[in-house]
């Protein structure tokens, strides 16, 4: 008999199926016993005798028998096969499983987060910390659609570089045959010179950053999605163009991850008409009117200020999203665009998100002297960068862009308390799968 998925068990009612998957909890009720088997398709209640008993859970099985309809007080509005079951036959046991060390079966897993990483390989197999992969992976396919219709090409940004222009506190060094190179923190540079090549491109690729502190929004291996664009005509157009993205991911994930939304008891960040934009210095003049905070010559906003700024666009302008432009020029890399009527601020713009930094992009520098100006005042060696000068030397439009966190938009969205639990695998200073304590460290 060929396997049938659970999902379309509702369909099949009357026949005899057989269904491949994980025991996810039994329950013996005396000579009677239920079974909630899972596949990549969802959850189906088994009925069954001693053998179905005898399963423990995450056993990988085969099970055939009948599907009948449930009678009508058991049917269970929660799960998509909720008014089946299945009716035991024969099972097969394919793979059996240690006994577990946590409750798979509970309604919450409710583990502190060192366990929940500690035994990865098995939480992933929950259906909650399933359920936030597939709405990372809406995400990240909503990013690649959404700029795929606006012309848009993927490219594979390099994660080896040479040098680090974009400041090197936080970069990662390696050992390359005997030489120094480093883990890309940003495809900034890569990204912009391909503009003259492509004049539309994104990337979806993993950057490096050597957080030197442990905090509930910093990963050491980040997925980016990146993109750039020739031929603007202001900064503006790179915000809209990040705003149209943005709406489009939220559209796909309301779409496409209903039930994962409901499991975590999660709505879409809010949204007005047009997503709410503020000077970096208005922003604290905002701040500073809300708290009596007076934080108006600070060259950047500190968590403390993203989080009153963000409340401030939700009360005022009924938006969970704010950007926050013209941040100060000299605080950015050497490749920002000073805004030609007060250049001390540049035509950079953050996205900020329920509290905390969702992305970072502007227009970029394409006039190559001036490039050349920025990277002497900013103290670089041009033999460093030589890539990027070549092709700004060999003209390049107008251009700009943006880069999103991936990890930092799933847990926003679904309002996860840390980020390591939307990424699969977490790295930061303290753990590489494995916690990294000081004893075991060569
Ligand atoms: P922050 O100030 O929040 O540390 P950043 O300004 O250093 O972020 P950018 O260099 O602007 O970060 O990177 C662009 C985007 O990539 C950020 O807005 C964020 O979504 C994501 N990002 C950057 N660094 C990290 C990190 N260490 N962990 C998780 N996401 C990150
Ligand atoms: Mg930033």
């Amino acid at each position: 008999m060929e396997r049938t998925l659970i999902a379309d068990t509702p369909k099949l009612v009357g026949e005899k199926v057989k269904i491949k998957g994980f025991v996810h909890v039994v329950r013996a009720h005396g000579k009677i016993a239920f079974a909630d088997i899972t596949d990549r398709s969802g959850v189906i209640q088994v009925v069954g005798g001693e053998d179905l008993a005898a399963l423990r859970p995450q056993y990988v099985v085969e099970i055939e028998g009948t599907v009948n309809s449930r009678p009508e007080k058991m049917v269970n509005d929660k799960i998509d096969t909720g008014k089946v079951e299945l009716s035991v036959e024969k099972i097969v046991v394919i793979a059996k499983s240690e006994e577990m060390p946590f409750d798979m079966g509970a309604e919450e897993l409710n583990l502190e987060l060192p366990t929940l990483l500690d035994y990865r390989a098995l939480t992933l197999r929950y259906p909650k910390v399933i359920a936030i992969f597939k709405v990372q992976e809406v995400v990240i396919d909503a990013f690649r659609r959404a700029l795929q219709a606006k012309d848009f090409m993927e490219f594979q940004a390099p994660s080896i570089i040479s040098s680090v222009p974009e400041g090197g506190a936080e970069v990662f060094k390696v050992d390359y045959f005997g030489r120094n190179v480093y883990l890309s923190q940003s495809p900034q540079l890569y990204k912009s010179l391909l503009v003259g090549a492509f004049e539309r491109v994104f990337s979806v690729n993993k950057i490096f950053r050597a957080e030197p502190s442990v905090t509930t929004r910093h990963l050491t291996e980040v997925t980016s999605l990146d993109a750039e664009f020739g031929f603007i005509d202001s900064w503006e157009e790179v915000q809209e163009m990040e705003e149209y993205v943005v709406r489009f991911i939220f559209s796909e994930v309301e779409k496409k991850c209903t039930k994962e939304l409901a499991m975590f008891g999660a709505t879409l960040p809010k949204l007005s008409d047009k997503i709410p934009q503020v000077k970096l210095r208005d922003a604290q003049e905002i701040i500073f009117k809300r708290t009596g905070r007076d934080i108006r010559e600070e060259k950047d906003l500190a968590p403390e200020d993203e989080r009153e700024i963000c409340k401030w666009a939700l009360e005022e302008k009924g938006s969970d999203l704010v950007f926050i432009s013209h941040f100060v020029t000299k605080k950015k890399p050497f490749y920002v665009y000073p805004d030609p009527k007060d250049p001390t601020y540049a035509f950079s713009v953050d996205l900020l998100g329920r509290g905390v930094e969702w992305s970072s992009g502007g227009q970029r520098l394409n006039d190559y002297k001036t490039i050349l100006e920025h990277v002497r005042e900013w103290g670089l060696k041009e033999e460093d960068i030589e890539l990027y000068l070549q092709s700004f030397k060999y003209g390049v439009p107008p251009l700009g862009g943006f880069a999103l966190g991936a990890e930092r938009v799933t847990m926003h969205i679904l309002g996860l308390k840390n980020i390591r639990e939307a990424s699969l695998f977490p790295r930061d200073m303290e753990r590489v799968d494995v916690r990294l304590s000081e004893t075991d460290q060569k």
